[in-house]
């Protein structure tokens, strides 16, 4: 997708800090984190939402969820707890219209989020 951030960063077009990638998904410390562990996940197919998903992508979103735990097993904030959470939409907050995860941990987050 021509004008999107996240395209350009699985790319390699813009630069990232990576903490994991493969032929599917890529993973990178987001550049204002919220936490001391702040990574997104990313599909490298340009999906723009959560809810545009489709049955042929849900080997992809498994597989982030998978490669989001064992990158908090990496991070260290296994045991301690973490988030991997979406946001969809306005009302989320979704900033970047390419569906990504954002793993968080390292310290302790409230419940209901505001
Ligand atoms: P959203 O608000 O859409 O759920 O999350 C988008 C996230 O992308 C934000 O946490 C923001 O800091 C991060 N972000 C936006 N642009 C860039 C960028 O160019 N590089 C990196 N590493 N993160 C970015
Ligand atoms: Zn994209």
């Amino acid at each position: 997708m021509a004008n999107c951030i996240f395209c350009k960063i699985a790319s390699g077009e813009i630069e990232s800090k990576v903490a994991y990638s493969d032929s599917t998904i890529v993973a990178f410390h987001d550049v204002t984190p919220q936490a001391p562990c702040h990574i997104l996940l990313i599909p490298r197919k340009h999906v723009a939402f959560l809810s545009d998903l489709t049955a042929e992508d849900e080997q992809i979103a498994g597989h982030i969820v998978r490669i989001g735990a064992q990158l908090a097993a990496q991070e260290g904030i296994a045991e301690s707890g973490f988030r991997l959470v979406a946001n969809c939409g306005p009302n989320a907050g979704q900033s970047v219209d390419h569906v990504h995860f954002h793993l968080l941990g390292g310290r302790r987050m409230t419940w209901p989020p505001g």
